[in-house]
């Protein structure tokens, strides 16, 4: 007989948007499990470049858009957690950078420089004099402007370890779910989910909800939902990694001609103790063509374009095509906030940003108890064999 874990809620996906989710539920008192099937944070969430966003990247196009007003409050939620004031204690992740940096490659002035200066007027965004700028542009060939935004760079592993510390013993490590091991009625309730562990113990998990945060694992439960309300898209990025010999980091959008920066350069510290620099913006978006070694000679020729006054040549280098995983928006768009769709027992959802797992939470939180979803005592011991996860290490330690 197949033994039974009964919880109020099960959360599928550990990645930043079901362990944030863990965190705020465990402390609303939800008895609340997380399964995972492969390492924390080893989807989409190990892949970002960890620029805790606040708009003004998505301003560029020129106006306060819905994306922009969204996250235009997520540097001030964070930055509590990591000064140890906030909802979840984020005291021990590292603040890589206090600043992301905009820079131009010459003096602009029109319509931009002037929505900047609005910016800068508002205190999220500062003018730089040559003074004060990072490292990388002291350079007297550079030629450019550079602001300083209010986006902290974090690392996004500590994130992932100390998001999955204080709940650790509720995280287990399964087989990946398949269509069969759920079943709904004609309604999208769910009536049955199965888990397996790695000797093929089966275990039936009852909860109040279930909810989904598994990036494109999502696109399986969507599969198996005969409601149409909720369809997913993928937005693919060509991302590169350099390892480079200079012994400061740059945080960094390149402003180019569209709302997309031609190029955004975070730095992160390789196990050898070089550092990284990690390149996406329009770079990975338009490179999803290229091959390999096309997108690399390409992210090395913009390098050498932007920093002529480095020297590349011993840099060495490697990409990696990644999908974002999201819920279908008309044109492909990119979405513009955190978003979750709940059916029944069932709630599918996407941060569609690391920097929106807080809002994400907030929204399904409310909801929850809005649902008055009852919390219980529910012990986990049905589930002593299933192992715990461990968590992504950085993908440039695995490629360089
Ligand atoms: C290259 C890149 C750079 C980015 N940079 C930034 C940035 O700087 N700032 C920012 O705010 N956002 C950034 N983002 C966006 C951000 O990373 C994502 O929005 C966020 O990480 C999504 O988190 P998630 O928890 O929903 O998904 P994921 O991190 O993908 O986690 C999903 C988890 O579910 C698990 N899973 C999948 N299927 C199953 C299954 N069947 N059973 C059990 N478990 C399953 C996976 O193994 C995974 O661990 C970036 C994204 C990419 C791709």
């Amino acid at each position: 007989m197949i033994k039974k874990v009964q919880t109020d809620i099960v959360i599928v996906g550990g990645g930043v948007a079901g362990l944030w989710l863990l965190n705020r539920l465990r402390q609303l008192g939800f008895s609340t499990i997380l399964f995972e099937s492969n390492v924390l944070g080893g989807g989409q969430t190990s892949k970002a470049q960890g620029i805790i966003h606040g708009g003004t990247k998505y301003a560029l196009q020129g106006a306060f858009t819905d994306a922009a007003q969204a996250i235009s409050e997520m540097p001030a939620v964070w930055k509590k957690c990591l000064e140890g004031t906030g909802e979840i204690n984020l005291t021990n992740v590292p603040v890589l950078s206090a600043y992301q940096y905009l820079f131009s490659t010459s003096k602009f002035t029109g319509k931009l420089a002037g929505f900047l200066a609005s910016f800068v007027l508002k205190g999220n965004v500062k003018s730089l004099e040559k003074k004060d700028f990072p490292e990388v542009f002291q350079h007297s060939k550079f030629q450019g402007l550079v602001y300083a935004l209010n986006e902290v760079a974090i690392d996004v592993h500590a994130l992932i370890r100390e998001l999955a510390k204080p709940f650790y013993d509720f995280i287990f490590k399964i087989e990946p779910l398949k269509e069969n091991d759920l079943e709904m009625d004609d309604a999208g309730r769910l009536t049955k989910l199965e888990v397996q562990n790695v000797l093929g113990e089966t275990i039936e998990v009852q909860a109040q909800k279930y909810i989904f945060t598994a990036g494109i694992g999502n696109e399986m439960l969507v599969q198996k939902f005969k409601n149409k309300k909720i369809r997913t898209q993928r937005r693919p990025l060509h991302m590169v990694i350099m390892k480079t010999e200079y012994s400061y980091p740059v945080f960094a959008h390149c402003l180019g001609l569209t709302a997309t920066p031609r190029i955004t350069i975070t730095t992160h510290k390789a196990k050898d103790g070089k550092f990284v620099w990690y390149l996406g913006g329009q770079l990975a978006e338009e490179g999803i063509n290229r091959n390999s070694k096309t997108q690399i000679e390409f992210a090395k020729k913009e390098c050498e374009d932007l920093f002529p006054w480095l020297d590349f040549s011993n840099a060495t280098f490697a990409s990696f095509l990644v999908d974002r995983a999201e819920p279908l928006q008309s044109g492909g768009m990119r979405p513009d906030t955190a978003m979750f769709e709940e059916i029944e027992n069932v709630i599918a959802a996407w941060p569609t940003k690391l920097a929106l797992a807080p809002k994400l939470a907030e929204g399904i939180c409310n909801s929850l108890v809005h649902a008055n979803i009852k919390s219980s005592f529910a012990g986990a011991s049905a589930l002593k064999n299933f192992p715990h996860p461990v968590c992504a290490i950085p993908i440039w330690d695995e490629m360089l």
